[in-house]
């Protein structure tokens, strides 16, 4: 079994060894529920507050202003739920063309139940303008849902013009935060958005766990009722996941700026290296504005889904620009939606680095890549579609 080399932080993290220190204690003697009265659960509850303040430092918020729940997921549902509820007369939602599944499907979902939804386009670098969400926005519309940072690319949407387009225009907002938060700077308070998405297990904590920030001044409305978070979300909460929340973020906040520095760094010699000495290799998303760990490429005449079972034989793990469901491959629409072509978006991978990659997994991956690459190209028939197997072969 060759030793792990792990490209896909943007799909999840390992959990960091101060996060786990922290999470055990809470797994063993310390089980409490938060809401007893007896000193067990009183610590509980204590430990639920210190992970608290530890989310909201992250994302510059007040900690009454986080509520934990099940994950990133939740949030978004719970987010864009929360904002429809305000003016149920109001029937228009806009998001944009390239959001993660979790804003897609309930919108799709809420398009069955009436509602209007606006896809905002991108440009082929990515990149939302903010006058088309200006354009966009009608006295109808009851609530914004964007991206901060989008999981395949890595562009970050220009938050700062966007938030100032929703309060000119009084319309709640909601971010979906759970790729930038640890990697980016975030200031919540000093943006005034209405709701933020978060996750741990992007962060290096579990999965299974996630944070919705709701503004002081926002209106919310639970998805699940119950008395837990304030009343603001009901179940008893998962207390040691929270905490290596809570710790995880913490962390994260530590040295933010040098690590983004370091993996940028990486992250650009791994890039130019392969667009330089690999043909027919191209990034897909403008290099400026965008997270320092993400790389998007197309390796042109490539089947990726087919790179990736090469790539795992070699301890490689990283993602395919496509998706196989039903037998059948679907390019990714955050691709297409750039302008890249179908066969292009089949063709495409991304690498996300993380805080600990080393330049020597760099190197090895820089070996790796290309033979891999140059293998698959040999196996094209001439003129044909590139070799595609699939997991069972
Ligand atoms: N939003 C983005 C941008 C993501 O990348 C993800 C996870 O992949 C989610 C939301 C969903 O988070 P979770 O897995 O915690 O539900």
């Amino acid at each position: 079994m060759s030793e792990l080399l792990y490209l896909d932080h943007n799909a999840t993290t390992p959990i960091d060894p101060e996060v786990r220190a922290v999470m055990l204690p809470w797994l063993e003697n310390e089980f409490g529920n938060p809401s007893s009265v007896y000193s067990l659960g009183r610590r509980a509850a204590a430990a639920l507050t210190a992970a608290r303040e530890q989310v909201a430092a992250l994302v510059g918020a007040q900690s009454s202003e986080i509520i934990f729940n099940s994950c990133g997921t939740e949030s978004t549902n719970t987010a864009i739920l929360s904002a429809l509820a305000i003016d149920p007369d109001k029937r228009h939602i806009i998001t944009s063309a390239v959001e993660h599944s979790a804003t897609i499907k309930l919108c799709e979902y809420l398009a069955t139940r009436g509602y209007e939804i606006t896809w905002l386009p991108v440009d082929g670098g990515g990149r939302l303008d903010p006058q088309k969400l200006e354009a966009a926005i009608t006295s109808e519309t009851a609530v914004v849902s964007l991206l901060w940072a989008n999981n395949e690319t890595g562009i970050l949407f220009p938050i700062k013009e966007i938030a100032a387009i929703t309060a000119g225009k009084k319309v709640p907002l909601h971010l979906d935060a759970v790729q930038a938060a640890g990697k980016v700077p975030i200031n919540l308070e000093e943006l005034g958005t209405q709701y933020v998405s978060l996750s741990a297990h992007k962060l290096y904590a579990p999965k299974g766990v996630g944070a919705l920030y709701v503004n002081r001044r926002a209106r919310h409305t639970p998805l699940l009722r119950g008395s837990q978070e304030d009343s603001k979300r009901g179940g008893t909460q998962n207390v040691a996941s929270i905490i290596a929340f809570g710790k995880a973020a913490e962390l994260a906040q530590n040295n933010l700026l040098s690590n983004a520095d370091r993996i940028a760094k990486l992250r650009d010699r791994f890039e130019q290296t392969l667009l330089s000495s690999v043909e027919g290799v191209r990034r897909n998303g403008a290099a400026e504005h965008r997270l320092p760990n993400t790389s998007n490429l197309t390796f042109s005449g490539i089947d990726a889904e087919t790179a990736l079972l090469l790539f795992d034989k070699e301890g490689l793990c990283c993602s395919a620009g496509s998706a196989c469901s039903s037998g059948s491959i679907n390019p990714s629409h955050v691709l297409t939606a750039m302008g890249i072509s179908r066969d292009e978006a089949r063709a495409s991978l991304r690498f996300s680095l993380g805080r600990t990659t080393a330049e020597a997994e760099i190197d090895r991956a820089l070996e790796i890549i290309p033979r891999v690459i140059a293998k698959l190209r040999a196996a094209k028939p001439a003129g044909g579609s590139p070799v595609h197997v699939t997991a069972a072969s």
